[in-house]
């Protein structure tokens, strides 16, 4: 199905949740030209390094190009038939002699929304377990959750020209100036021409972020609730609510007031339990409360961590009750850390969604997307979120796992215990673009992947913006898209409604299923049914447009809630009661640091396509632990020497640096670094298995470990 590729393709950036867009100008014998593309209203035509770079990373050294299965302990090339009747087989027995639930899929925020329909719909519909989770589960979980609670749907109220438009923009553990660029571009051009806006940090680290924002907070990782609710509680005290919008359109301040004026009435008691100036505290609450215009934007620092939906909550909370929410300029914002964060959760790629925004817990809902499916069957509780899933792989609960796209042995917590998951699992199928990861090792069949610039879709961004990635490169080997695999998959196992033609059609079906029966006894925002009945090529031609789409027309919405009407059953936001709790673990004599992981500036994921590029890789050569200089002289390390850091999951070795503004008592390690590069720094070997009760989201933020010299 691969029409010959026009010389240049408009597509959209496949790192992170900006989604800007791109275009791919293909001449024979060269390496693809990348330009940022003028005519994406996400973007304007920036493009940060890693998007520049893209051109680099896009050849086939260390490509997976043809399917393989083990035999006798050793993998070996197959052809596609054999490899899908391995799959497929081994998936059917399991099912028959264990139930469904000994199945799982396990996929991708760098899947296509596409891809994950497909993929929805099989486990959901077909095999009937909702034993599917994504690595968006790592990433942006808690801000699922925390939307579902306040406002009825996983419903992300703004855009990006709202941080144009605001006075005040606070960014809560987001290093905006490295992990969404030129999202912070955008913010730094508008302050250039109006000084008067201004951007808040809250954020344990001094990040490039906080470097340009007019006042940091180096808040004491973990107290994000305390600082919140202080904000409330200020608010409610200084004559901030609007009082009209939160009689007439939210319910339940009463006990979230109540909950944060336990604690977080007196804000030099908060300072001192975030650890911040008291003064610098006063001044951000000041700020708060004198802007109308008001964007609190929040990404991994808030979301990652034991009490996840909590910070989320927290935040929106302070919306609330100001009434800032709906209109130009304001609002809470999740930025979503992958390209396609947001599609996932559209069709229902995590394990306790349904499809289309749909909840599993609805018996109604339930039976409308399994009569729309025209499924056999529909699974009827939620599945195991990932954490829990590879758990339940261990304890030999799972018996099958299918891996798409995403690499658990480096990135889950506990890796070590995913290693030993795997190792025990009867059948681990992987379907990747590279051949040589950690993940692979424990594979028992292999399924080569299309990547970006190959592979012909959807994603959408985090101001819902629907974009098409377009194909500009020929399939390389025997790889194929991910949904086709799905579909035969399936085909072979005897599930009937897998007969897609091309990406276009599952779109399609999609568009409709988003749209049907979205009556008032239903009532759903997520509707792209404006979407549905396209023509192939103006599927092809797509301009991003942002969701929600109305049936009967093709315009997008820029703003949700400019009616102030909210997805809750009578109309209403709720205010949810947050009372602050100090990460699981906390920091003792045995491991008296608490580790902070995350991105760098130039790199993605385990740099399986930036690790390509070396003006990508002089940005950091290699793994770092950053720690404070006084803590390592505590620790008897120096900077440039090796040491090991430890905690009670695992350990691994980088070299000491003290480049990340990192406060005393804090470690920081980057999430890039695999058994396959240089150096195995996999971070996720340390890190503790703890998530957030609501949204399922680990902890990454805070580990406590201790460094010694190696
Ligand atoms: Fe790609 Fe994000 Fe950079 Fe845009 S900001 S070019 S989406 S990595």
């Amino acid at each position: 199905d691969m029409s010959l590729p026009a010389p240049t393709v408009r597509t959209t950036c496949p790192y992170c949740g900006v989604g800007c867009g791109v275009t791919a100008t293909v001449k024979p014998g060269t390496i693809p030209i990348i330009a940022g593309d003028a005519r994406h209203a996400a973007s304007g035509g920036r493009l940060c390094v890693k998007g520049a770079a893209l051109g680099e990373t896009l050849d086939l050294d260390g490509r997976l190009l043809y399917p393989h299965i083990r035999e006798e302990g050793a993998m070996r090339r197959a052809g596609w038939d054999e490899a899908l009747e391995r799959v497929a087989g081994g998936f059917a027995r399991i099912i028959e002699e264990y139930g469904p639930d000994a199945v799982a899929l396990y996929v991708s925020g760098q899947l296509l929304t596409e891809d994950y329909y497909v993929a929805n719909k099989f486990m959901k519909g077909y095999v009937g377990s909702a034993n599917i989770d994504t690595n968006s589960r790592l990433c942006m979980s808690s801000s699922v959750a925390g939307h579902k609670r306040a406002f009825g749907e996983d419903l992300v109220p703004g855009c990006y020209e709202d941080f144009e438009l605001a006075d005040l923009v606070v960014l809560v553990g987001s290093n905006t100036a490295w992990c969404h660029p030129t999202l912070f571009q955008r913010i730094l051009k508008a302050k250039e021409a109006r000084p008067g806006l201004r951007i808040v940090a809250i954020d344990p680290r001094r990040t490039a972020t906080c470097e340009l924002a007019d006042l940091h907070l180096p808040i004491k990782p973990g107290t994000d609730v305390w600082l919140f609710n202080g904000l409330l509680t200020y608010l409610a005290r200084h004559g901030h609510a609007d009082a009209a919008f939160v009689q007439a359109q939210t319910e339940g301040l009463e006990g979230a007031l109540a909950t944060a004026d336990t604690d977080c009435s007196d804000p030099v008691q908060v300072a001192r339990i975030c650890r911040v100036d008291p003064g610098k505290l006063l001044a951000f609450y000041e700020a708060f409360a004198a802007s109308d215009k008001v964007v609190s934007a929040y990404s991994q620092g808030v979301n990652q961590s034991s009490s996840g939906t909590d910070k989320v909550n927290a935040i929106i909370n302070c919306h609330l009750l100001t009434g800032r929410i709906g209109r130009p300029g304001m609002g809470p914002f999740s930025l979503t850390g992958q390209p396609n964060a947001m599609g996932g959760r559209e069709v229902g790629g995590l394990a306790n969604m349904l499809a289309a925004h749909m909840d599993l817990d609805n018996p109604a809902q339930r039976e409308l997307v399994r009569s729309f499916w025209d499924a056999p069957r529909i699974a009827d509780k939620p599945g195991l979120k990932a954490v829990d899933l590879f758990r339940a792989v261990e304890e030999g609960k799972v018996k099958a796992v299918w891996i798409m796209a995403t690499n658990p042995l480096v990135s889950l917590p506990d890796a070590e215990k995913v290693r030993r998951a795997l190792d025990k699992c009867e059948l681990v199928v992987v379907s990747d673009i590279v051949a040589a990861t950690d993940t692979n090792d424990y594979a028992d069949v292999l399924l080569p992947a299309l990547g970006w610039g190959e592979k012909d879709g959807t994603v959408t961004n985090s101001e819902r913006r629907i974009s098409r990635q377009r194909a500009f490169l020929p399939a390389p080997g025997e790889a194929r898209a991910d949904w086709r695999a799905l579909c035969e998959v399936a085909r072979r196992m005897g599930f009937t409604g897998f007969g897609y033609e091309d990406a276009h059609a599952i779109f399609d079906e999609h568009a409709r299923l988003s749209g049907w029966r979205n009556d008032a006894h239903n009532r759903r925002v997520f509707d792209i049914s404006g979407l549905a009945g396209m023509h192939r090529k103006d599927y092809d031609a797509l301009e991003p447009v942002q969701w929600p789409v109305a049936p009967g027309s093709s315009e997008g919405t820029q703003r949700l809630f400019a009616d102030c009407r909210f997805a809750h059953a009578n109309g209403k936001a709720r205010f949810i009661a947050t009372a602050p709790r100090a990460p699981v673990h906390a920091v003792d004599e045995d491991f008296p640091l608490a580790l902070n992981t995350g991105r760098l500036r130039d790199q993605w994921h385990t740099m399986t396509r930036t690790g390509k590029s070396p003006r990508l890789a002089n940005h950091a050569p290699e793994p770092t632990i950053d720690l404070h200089p006084h803590d390592a002289l505590l620790c008897g390390v120096r900077e440039g020497e090796l040491a090991r850091v430890t905690s009670r999951w695992g350990a691994m070795v980088a070299r000491v640096a003290h480049g990340g503004g990192i406060a005393r008592g804090s470690v920081f390690v980057p999430i890039h670094w695999s058994g396959q590069t240089a150096s195995d720094a996999r971070v996720g070997a340390l890190v503790n298995p703890v998530v957030d009760p609501v949204s399922g989201e680990p902890e990454f933020k805070h580990t406590p470990v201790r460094v010694e010299p190696f």
